[in-house]
Parts: structure tokens; C-alpha cells; sequence
């Protein structure tokens, strides 16, 4: 089983790029800067922050999380914490996390002792 995994980032200029990262760590979240130009992108979609608000886009929910998927070993420990928490999201086998609301995501966010690296969103 690999260590690290890849994830989206979206440049506003030269799209959509990988970054490879170590499971757990900060760089999961951080932003990463794009290989043409150097900017620090966000992750695509959601994250960019020059967009609509989450609400304004449509089909967005159920969203399957950039916001820290675990290791799929760790998946039973991840709803194991969740449960505790009372955060009613669903873990995937893979590892990533399935949000039905945004509310839920900000409850999975809070148990994992996570703040929202981009922020932004005012509500
Ligand atoms: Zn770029």
C-alpha cells in the first residue's frame, strides 16, 4: 500500500494539475503551486474561490471530499471518530468521505481538528 496519493489543483490559468502528497499530512489540504506559472492553487472546483458560493452550484451535494479522506486502512477508525462526534457522514471504503450537506462537512472538519484552509465562505 503506497504512503502517498495524489490530488487535484486547479490552476485559474493552467487548469487542473496532481500533486502527489503523504496520506494525512498537510499538504493534503494546503495549497500547492502550479507547475506552468507558480501560483498557489486551491483545490478544483469548490476551492478556488473565485467562484459561486458552494450553494449556488448545482448538483455539488453529495460531494465525495477533497477535505481529508483517510488511508483505507483507517477507514473504520475514521467512522468509529465520527460516530463519537455525531457526524453523520459516510466514510467510502476507499477513504474518502461523503458529505450531504455543507453543514456536515463543517462537522466532519471540527471532529478531525481541521480548520478550512481556504476559508473564505462566510456563513
Ligand atoms: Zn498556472
Amino acid at each position: 500500500m503506497s504512503d502517498t496519493k495524489a490530488v487535484d489543483r486547479h490552476c485559474p490559468e493552467h487548469g487542473t494539475f496532481d500533486v502527489t502528497v503523504k496520506w494525512g499530512s498537510d499538504a493534503t489540504f494546503a495549497k500547492h503551486p502550479c507547475p506552468t506559472c507558480g501560483r498557489k492553487c486551491g483545490r478544483p472546483r469548490i476551492e478556488t474561490g473565485n467562484e459561486l458560493p458552494m450553494t449556488q452550484l448545482p448538483g455539488t451535494w453529495p460531494q465525495t471530499s477533497f477535505f481529508g479522506g483517510v488511508h483505507p486502512s483507517q477507514v473504520n477508525e475514521l467512522r468509529e471518530h465520527l460516530r463519537k462526534h455525531g457526524v453523520n457522514a459516510e466514510v467510502l471504503p476507499s477513504g474518502d468521505v461523503k458529505f450531504t450537506s455543507r453543514g456536515q462537512r463543517r462537522a466532519y472538519l471540527r471532529a478531525r481538528g481541521m480548520v478550512d484552509l481556504d476559508g473564505g465562505y462566510s456563513d
